[in-house]
C-alpha cells in the first residue's frame, strides 16, 4: 500500500553512531530502545543495535523488554520501570534483568522461585528513581536469594558538564557502591553515563553506557553540547508526508482554523497529509517540509491530520509529491532541533511522539 506519511530510519546511521559512542567511552553500550526506540521501532531497532554492537538493550517497561525476547533478541536486557506488583517472575522466565529501586519490590523478587538477575538503582542527587531514604535498612537485607548483576544511577544535568551535581553524583555513586562493598555486595556492571555523559564525561563511564539519544544520532542538548553535526552523530530518523493537494491561492486568503495566517501575496500553497493527530506540534510555527531543495513553512494552525505550507508563487510541486518534514539537515531540510525549537520542545519529544498510525520503513532517507 502507497503512504502518505512514513518514517524512515536509516540502520546504518544507527550502527554508525554505536561504534562512535563505544569507541568514545570504551566500555560496553547498552542501547536504550523504550518508548518504541524513541519513535524509531523497538523490535526492528533492537535487533539492529544487537547486530551492531550493543551489548545490552534497556527499556523502561517490562512488556518492552518481553516483546524484545518474543522477537528474538538474545542480548541481555534490562528494564527498570518495574513497580511492586510487576510480573516479575515473568521477567526471569524470559531471561530479563530488572532494576530495584525499593525494598517492597526487592521483598517480591527475593520470594520467587527463581534467582532473579537485579540491578540495584541508586538515587545519587536526581531525586527520581532509586534507593535514597530506605538505604541504610536495604543494605541489611538478605541478598542470597537475587543475584546483583549490577548498580546503577542516572545523571540529572549530563548536558551541563561543568555543573557541581555532576561531581557530587559521580561521588555519591561511589560512596554507595562502597556501602555494598562493605556487605560482601560486588556488582560487576555498574553505570551511571545517559548520551549526555557518554559525550562529555568520560569518567563517568564505569564498566557501561546508557545511550539512546545520541545512538539515534541526536544531539541530547543542542544549546549545551551543540548539534548532531558538531557530536559527528548521524540523524537516524528521517520524517516524509504527501503533499494532499497543491493550489494556487490570492493574497488576502484566511488560512485554516481560526484564520489564524491571510496570505500576504498570490502564493502555492501545499497541504501535508500530517496532523498532529501523527505527533506534528501544533503550536509549531516556523518550520515546515523541504520539497525541490527549498524550505516551506507552515501557515496557519496545524489541524489533526494535515497542515498547510508555502509552497511560494513560482513553485512546481504537485498534489501527491513527497515532502521532507525534517531529516538530517545536510541537505538544508528542517531537523527534529529546528521543530523542537518551534515548539518549545526537544528532539527526545519531537521523535518519540509520532504516532503509531505513521508506518516505520527501515531503508536511507530519500529526497
Ligand atoms: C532514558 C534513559 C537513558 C537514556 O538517556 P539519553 O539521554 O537518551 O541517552 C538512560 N538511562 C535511563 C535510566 C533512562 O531512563
Amino acid at each position: 500500500m502507497e503512504h502518505r506519511a512514513q518514517v524512515r530510519i536509516d540502520g546504518a546511521a544507527i550502527a554508525f553512531n554505536i561504534a562512535l559512542l563505544k569507541e568514545m567511552s570504551s566500555v560496553d553500550l547498552l542501547a536504550v530502545v523504550k518508548a518504541d526506540a524513541y519513535g524509531h521501532g523497538l523490535i526492528e531497532t533492537g535487533l539492529i543495535a544487537q547486530k551492531n554492537g550493543a551489548n545490552w538493550l534497556g527499556v523502561a517497561l517490562l512488556e518492552e523488554a518481553i516483546a524484545l525476547r518474543t522477537k528474538g533478541v538474545q542480548t541481555p536486557i534490562l528494564a527498570w520501570l518495574l513497580p511492586p506488583g510487576s510480573d516479575f517472575r515473568a521477567a526471569c522466565q524470559h531471561d530479563i534483568d530488572v532494576a530495584v529501586a525499593c525494598i517492597a519490590a526487592f521483598n517480591e523478587i527475593s520470594a520467587l522461585k527463581s534467582r532473579a538477575r537485579i540491578h540495584i538503582e541508586l538515587d545519587t542527587g536526581m531525586t527520581r528513581g532509586g534507593f535514597l531514604d530506605e538505604w541504610s535498612e536495604f543494605l541489611t537485607l538478605d541478598f542470597s536469594q537475587v543475584e546483583v548483576v549490577g548498580v546503577f544511577s542516572h545523571f540529572a544535568r549530563a548536558d551541563e558538564p561543568s555543573e557541581k551535581q555532576n561531581i557530587d553524583q559521580l561521588n555519591r555513586f561511589n560512596v554507595m557502591i562502597s556501602d555494598l562493598a562493605a556487605i560482601g555486595i560486588h556488582p560487576p556492571i555498574q553505570h551511571i553515563s545517559n548520551s549526555a555523559a557518554t559525550l562529555k564525561n568520560h569518567a563517568a563511564a564505569f564498566t557501561m553506557v546508557r545511550t539512546g539519544i545520541a545512538m539515534y544520532g541526536l544531539t541530547p542538548d543542542i544549546k549545551t553540547l551543540g548539534d548532531s553535526p558538531s557530536l559527528g552523530l548521524k540523524p537516524a530518523m528521517q520524517l516524509r508526508a504527501k503533499l494532499h493537494l497543491v493550489k494556487k491561492v490570492t493574497a488576502g486568503s484566511p488560512v485554516g482554523y481560526g484564520a489564524t495566517a491571510i496570505t500576504q501575496v498570490d502564493t502555492t500553497l501545499g497541504v501535508v497529509a500530517m496532523g498532529y493527530a501523527d505527533g506534528i506540534p501544533r503550536i509549531a510555527q516556523g518550520v515546515g517540509v523541504f520539497i525541490n531543495g527549498a524550505r516551506a513553512p507552515i501557515i496557519g494552525r496545524v489541524s489533526m491530520d494535515q497542515f498547510v505550507v508555502d509552497l511560494g508563487a513560482e513553485s512546481t510541486a504537485q498534489s501527491g509529491d513527497w515532502v521532507v518534514v525534517f531529516g538530517d539537515g545536510f541537505r538544508g531540510e528542517y531537523t527534529a532541533d529546528d521543530w523542537a525549537r518551534a515548539s518549545s520542545s526537544i528532539n527526545y519529544e519531537i521523535v518519540t511522539r509520532i504516532g503509531p498510525r505513521v508506518p516505520r520503513i527501515y531503508a536511507p532517507h530519500v529526497y
